[in-house]
């Protein structure tokens, strides 16, 4: 608000203090709470755009309450502007020449409106102030500011203009530095008069409604005329208990005729008393008198005329009264003030007060709701997260502790498989013979047929085998994996992502496990030479090796072969595998090379042994023989001898008449039987820790693929607390934000309060 000029020496009359600046002031205070109001309820409009826009906070504000709360603003806004344009607003009402326009120019202190000479129009004169400099006035419809100089332009105006309707307005703008009862938001309204019109009720709803004090200016010269009377009835029928004053002008008549004056005074006090106590019932009978005036609104303005001039106030032909007239015309002026001041603060506040409170508590309490949403909100994601990280706690330690369980679960059914196995390779090895009886093909011992024989006895070797193991332990092997599997997945199903729960049967391979037993017959029998020379079962060689077992017959046969340096023959060499059987019997007919095994073997070593197993022998049975063979000789002589001699040519004939095709295939497969079995013998730890291996890796892919999806859980997790985490901190921002808001409309809900008992309380 702009500086008010210094007040002038005719405004001092007025005293600095008017009771006007009580609106003046409550205006300012209202406006100024309202200001911050709108300012507050744009910031809560803001915020609540912000949380209903953020969509990790959805739900915390909903629709309705940002658009209740924009609804606030535009109708604060309004108010606001409303609120500009509040002033205090006095109408007077009276007949024509009673003196209206003499009583609203010497409280303007100026002649402001013309008089006396009837009233000009039939319009209704608003005089407000202006901030600018000089007189202007503007008439309904028009937004043209129509200049005035003097009274006498305006008074010329009015009557020329012929556009003006009866009981238009007439808006007079009168700058504020000429006077202060217009910088204090004061607007008076003179009236046409109430005996020129029928057209009272219009004229209410058009200037009354809004107006704070009536002043029924009263000729003292005369009664109460109806018409007058007539007006305020009905203004007490649209307004409550509106505030009238009446002034008895003219009243320095009176001062003619002294000796009645007392009692005409007395008669028109009554009489007014009356009409507002009893007719209107707008005062009580107390409050009344300070409502009546005897006024001389005349001798008011000239002398304030005079003052404004700068002539002395008191110069003139004055009438004997003045003073006290003059008195009590300050008198009405100041109970005016007082009474308008606060009418108009009630009437013009107070409901806009009422209306901020409301809006006040509205958006508190949208601010409250948003508040109590995001703590349970917060709340509510706390608790989330503290079962999330619980959750993440007991994956990670769960995790660790079934990675040793099953590790050694794993470990168990390994061993389990590679004892089965192993178990099972020794059983096929002992029925062996059975699988390679199985075998049939054509045989014939050329070295080209018994090539083909050979592989395909290999290949028969190596299907049976597998059939046989894979019949064994394959099932038994398969279910065990699938219960250890099964077991994995139940152990680890609490530990997997929800999605994938569903579907654990995703993560076991399809297929069905089955163990590759891979014994690879052929490379492992690829050494195998049969011997299928005939051989006496008495020769020399079976003799030997009867005598000395097979591993000392060996080396006393290639010892000989050294010292008789038999020549070779064209039998083929054979690598010296220690497993390896050799022929029982026959000439011995092998030219080995001396190897080292032979090069150490010393005459002495073969006399020990040969001695030892004589001396056995002789210990043994061979005394009793020849005890027996000494007492037969005696007995049967050479008969013995020659027959002796004629069964082992017999036999000899015999063994070499069956050494047939069929025999030397027996041959074959018993020799196999016996290479072959070593042989497996040989790989059977391999081919077992080979399963044992497959089953590993196979318990191990699905174990790892279990890990992977608890990874993923565990990767979810720490996703989803770190999105609480973040949610938890935008709903404390919200809280504090919704918090601090609501402490702002605390404090305006606290100056609202204030304004209310300061502004809007009945006096005491
Ligand atoms: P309105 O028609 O009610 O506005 O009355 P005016 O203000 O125009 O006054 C009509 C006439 O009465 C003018 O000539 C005034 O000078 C005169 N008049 C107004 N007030 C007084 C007063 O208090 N005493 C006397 N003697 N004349 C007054």
């Amino acid at each position: 608000m702009a500086a008010a000029p210094p007040l002038r020496r005719s405004d001092s009359a007025r005293g600095e203090f008017s009771p006007l600046k009580h609106f003046v002031v409550a205006k300012k205070t209202i406006s100024d709470v309202f200001e911050q109001l709108l300012n507050y309820v744009k910031e809560t409009s803001e915020f609540v755009e912000e949380i209903s826009g953020n969509k990790a906070l959805q739900n915390i504000a909903s629709q309705d309450q940002k658009l209740e709360i924009q609804a606030y603003a535009d109708k604060l806004a309004v108010i606001q502007e409303v609120l500009a344009r509040r002033h205090m607003k006095v109408a007077f009402f009276g007949r024509t020449s009673n003196g209206k326009s003499t009583v609203v120019n010497a409280m303007l202190r100026d002649r402001v409106l013309p008089s006396g000479i009837g009233h000009t129009t039939n319009c209704f004169l608003s005089v407000e102030g202006t901030d600018e400099d000089k007189a202007y006035l503007k008439t309904e419809g028009s937004d043209e500011e129509k200049s005035i100089k003097t009274v006498n332009q305006l008074a010329h105006a009015l009557h020329m203009d012929e556009s003006l309707d009866a009981g238009c307005l007439v808006r007079v703008f009168w700058p504020k530095t000429k006077c202060a009862l217009l910088r204090d938001d004061l607007v008076l309204v003179d009236s046409p008069g109430t005996d020129v019109t029928t057209q009272l009720d219009s004229w209410i709803d058009k200037f009354c409604l809004d107006a704070d004090v009536f002043v029924l200016v009263a000729n003292s010269e005369s009664t109460l005329m109806n018409t007058e009377k007539q007006f305020f009835h009905k203004v007490n029928e649209r307004l409550s208990k509106p505030n009238i004053f009446i002034l008895n002008n003219r009243w320095d008549a009176s001062a003619n005729e002294p000796e009645y004056m007392e009692d005409v005074r007395k008669q028109h006090t009554d009489r007014c008393v009356n009409f507002l106590v009893e007719e209107l019932k707008v005062v009580d009978r107390e409050q009344a008198p300070n409502r009546i005036f005897f006024v001389s609104a005349k001798e008011v303005l000239n002398s304030r005329m005079q003052r404004l001039q700068g002539m002395p106030e008191t110069g003139g032909a004055l009438a004997e009264g003045f003073q006290e007239r003059l008195k009590e015309f300050q008198n009405f002026e100041r109970r005016f003030e007082e009474c308008i001041s606060q009418s108009a603060v009630k009437t013009k506040f107070e409901q806009h007060t009422i209306r901020a409170k409301q809006i006040t508590e509205k958006v508190k309490s949208i601010m409250d709701a948003i508040n109590i949403e995001a703590a349970e909100k917060r709340v509510a994601a706390l608790e989330d997260r503290e079962y999330q990280m619980d959750r993440l706690e007991f994956v990670k330690n769960q995790l660790n502790l079934l990675i040793d369980d099953i590790k050694k679960k794993i470990k168990a059914i390994s061993e389990e498989v590679e004892n089965k196995v192993s178990s099972a390779m020794e059983d096929e090895i002992c029925r062996l013979h059975v699988i390679v009886d199985e075998f049939h093909t054509d045989f014939h011992p050329s070295p080209h047929v018994l090539k083909i024989y050979k592989s395909e006895l290999l290949t028969h070797v190596e299907e049976g085998m597998g059939k046989n193991l894979a019949f064994r332990c394959s099932s038994a092997v398969h279910a065990s994996v699938q219960s250890s599997q099964s077991y994995m997945i139940e152990s680890m199903l609490p530990l997997l992502p929800s999605s994938v729960q569903n579907q654990v049967h995703m993560l076991v391979p399809s297929r069905k496990f089955d163990l590759s037993y891979d014994l690879n017959c052929a490379t492992l029998c690829s050494d195998f030479q049969e011997n299928i020379e005939f051989q006496f079962s008495l020769g020399w060689t079976a003799l030997v090796h009867r005598f000395l077992g097979s591993v000392n017959a060996q080396r006393a046969l290639k010892l000989v072969d050294q010292k008789f340096q038999v020549p070779a023959t064209t039998a083929p060499s054979r690598p010296a595998l220690p497993l390896t059987r050799t022929p029982s019997s026959g000439p011995p007919s092998i030219t080995a090379p001396p190897n080292s095994e032979t090069a150490l073997m010393t005459q002495e070593d073969m006399m020990i042994a040969m001695a030892t197993n004589v001396a056995s022998l002789t210990s043994r049975t061979s005394m009793s023989v020849l005890v027996v063979g000494g007492v037969v000789w005696k007995t049967v002589g050479w008969r013995l001898i020659a027959l002796s001699a004629s069964l082992y040519g017999l036999l000899y004939l015999y063994e070499r008449l069956t050494w047939t095709t069929k025999a030397k295939e027996r041959a074959l497969k018993r020799q196999f039987v016996d290479y072959a079995s070593e042989k497996l013998q040989l790989i059977v730890s391999f081919t077992s820790a080979n399963c044992s291996h497959q089953v590993q890796q196979e318990m191990a892919t699905t174990f790892a693929r279990l890990c992977q999806q608890v990874d993923q859980t565990q990767k979810e997790l720490e996703g989803e607390i770190r999105q609480l985490t973040a949610k938890i901190d935008q709903l404390e921002t919200v809280q504090s934000q919704s918090k601090s808001l609501r402490h702002k409309a605390t404090e305006l809900e606290r100056q609202l309060e204030a304004f209310t008992n300061q502004y809007l309380q009945p006096p005491q």
